[in-house]
């Protein structure tokens, strides 16, 4: 039951990393899936077309921007008349001291992580109100517990999961099940430059022993995508590799 074959999938933050192992999974069982980011480099859409022919649609644009946000939704409906999963992975992360955070920090992290979640859970929860679907939301772990030089950070990932538990009991209704992944310390471009000392610290934390990988994410994804999960949703699942425990 984790076959999502015929379901169409709108991927945010595809072009690397954690959205990209996504994609990947959900075009490995048989989804065709929309990738959008801001720059998408030709080698990713020539990875996912070696899966299978025409499981991959590019878009280019940043979720940050409402018309973007609302023309991938009318051009998903107009090519496909459908949208069955969404998975809002797009996000940025500015790490800097409260006292130091600039304004435009503020606002590009809350533009990206939170209102483009809320933009596009808004645009796809319209698309899939008639067959019924599901949204899943990535937060973190910082959302939860905090991290210093995250407060921004922080605040953006934790108002991903307010809204994603409030999304879940206004779509249940309409069949459309609404989720959220709190990844802990992932190997991807967006961790590599947190530092050595960083890095360590964390990796003492983890009772897994091993800093987490894109795919860790992109298997609870897919579960939570498939039918598999058919009867879960307003949940927030840790991968942390038992970081929280
Ligand atoms: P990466 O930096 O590797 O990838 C981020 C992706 O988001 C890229 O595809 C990037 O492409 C895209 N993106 C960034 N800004 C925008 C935008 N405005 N519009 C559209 N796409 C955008 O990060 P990860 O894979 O590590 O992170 C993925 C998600 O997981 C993020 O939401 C992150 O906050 C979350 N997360 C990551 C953790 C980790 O340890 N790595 C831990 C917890 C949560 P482009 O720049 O071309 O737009």
């Amino acid at each position: 039951m984790l076959d999502v074959s015929g379901r169409v999938a709108l991927v945010t933050g595809a072009s690397r990393g954690i959205g990209f192992a996504v994609a990947d999974g959900l075009a490995r069982q048989g989804a065709t899936v929309v990738v959008c980011a801001r720059k998408v480099d030709q080698s990713i859409a020539i990875a996912l077309e070696t899966i299978r022919s025409g499981c991959c649609h590019v878009v280019e644009g940043s979720v940050r921007d409402p018309g973007f946000v609302r023309n991938l939704v009318k051009d998903i409906h107009s090519k496909y008349k459908k949208l069955d999963i969404v998975v809002n992975n797009a996000g940025i992360m500015r790490s800097a001291m409260l006292g130091m955070t600039s304004e435009s920090d503020i606002d590009e992290t809350l533009a990206v992580n939170l209102a483009g979640v809320l933009r596009i859970m808004q645009g796809a929860s319209r698309l899939m109100a008639r067959s019924g679907g599901s949204i899943v939301n990535i937060s973190s772990i910082v959302g939860i517990r905090g991290a210093p030089g995250q407060v921004v950070y922080a605040a953006s990932k934790a108002g991903v999961i307010g809204a994603t538990l409030a999304a879940a009991k206004e779509l249940a209704p309409k069949g459309i099940r609404v989720n959220a992944v709190a990844p802990g310390y992932i190997e991807t471009e967006m961790t590599k430059d947190l530092g050595e000392e960083v890095r360590e610290d964390t990796l003492g934390r983890i009772g897994i022993g091993r800093l987490g990988r894109p795919e860790d994410v992109a298997d609870v994804v897919l579960f939570l995508a498939s039918d598999m999960a058919r009867y879960v949703t307003g949940q927030v699942i840790g991968v942390d590799g038992g970081m929280v425990i």
